[in-house]
């Protein structure tokens, strides 16, 4: 990324950040799990940057950060078939330039391996690996009259097999899951000019991430902003941190 980066960011950055200002080419990015932690974030940043933002949640009457962000609000709960078929007929149609399928869960926090529960895994997939297929999948004609077609799926560095550290088995084994159904995605949708990656936002100060974690919700998502202004075909399928470092898989 590094090497292509600064002649990205003066070429085709150009057509994806200038042009969200501009009334003709507004370009339209939907977040999922937008109520809270780096998704609230994100749609602020967007919002600041003249995007039309469409935030999702799954309980739009309890969002009042989300609401006040003055971003589009529309319900979702990512393991429910009907909720996304809800999600895409109040969306009737229109494009979408960037879908950021954020929404994540932790997973069960135990020690061992003899500790964790199948069916508490299942749910963590639910969420962090089948949610962003079945939105995708939904959303992809809306992405298809998009002009940049840019799948951003947020995964976590604790999906890399290279930098394993342990533990953490159902939330691992989700985002590497994620990983590899992108990596696909890519693959298969190339040739119609998508860009598909997947993110790690950093160790960030949310519900999840904890008290503790050194990376701010603001500082993770202005890297993330900067990753996606440098985002071209070129990156299709690749695995980017918020700092614009590639991690290994
Ligand atoms: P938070 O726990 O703060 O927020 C999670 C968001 O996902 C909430 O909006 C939550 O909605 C939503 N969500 C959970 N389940 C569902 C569901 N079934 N349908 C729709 N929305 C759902 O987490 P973060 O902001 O920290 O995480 C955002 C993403 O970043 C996640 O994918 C996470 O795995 C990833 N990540 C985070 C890291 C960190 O350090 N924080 C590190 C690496 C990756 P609700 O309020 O309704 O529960």
């Amino acid at each position: 990324l590094k090497t292509v980066y600064f002649s990205l960011l003066l070429s085709l950055t150009a057509s994806l950040w200038s042009s969200a200002t501009m009334s003709d080419t507004v370009m339209t990015v939907l977040v999922t799990g937008a109520n809270r932690g780096i998704g609230l974030e994100m749609v602020k940043q967007m919002e600041a940057r003249g995007f039309e933002v469409i935030g999702t949640a799954r309980n739009p009457d309890r969002a009042t950060e989300l609401k006040a962000t003055g971003a589009e609000v529309l319900a979702l709960d990512v393991t429910d078939g009907e909720s996304v078929a809800a999600l895409t007929a109040a969306l009737d149609g229109r494009k979408i330039d960037m879908l950021i399928n954020n929404a994540g869960t932790g997973g069960q926090r135990v020690a061992n391996f003899l500790d964790y529960d199948v069916d508490r895994m299942r749910q963590t997939f639910d969420v962090n690996t089948f949610g962003p297929m079945r939105v995708t999948q939904a959303l992809l004609p809306n992405l298809e009259k998009g002009k940049v077609k840019t799948v951003v799926s947020v995964s976590s560095v604790m999906a890399s097999i290279e930098r394993n550290g342990g533990g953490a088995y159902g939330y691992r084994a989700s985002k590497t899951a994620l990983n590899m159904l992108n990596s696909s995605l890519a693959k298969e949708y190339a040739d119609a000019g998508f860009t598909c990656v997947v993110v790690h936002p950093g160790w960030v100060r949310t519900r999840m991430g904890g008290e503790q974690a050194p990376v701010s919700t603001e500082d993770s998502v202005k890297g993330l902003m900067d990753v996606f202004a440098g985002l071209s075909t070129e990156d299709n399928g690749k695995f980017y941190d918020f700092q614009g470092e590639e991690i290994p898989w």
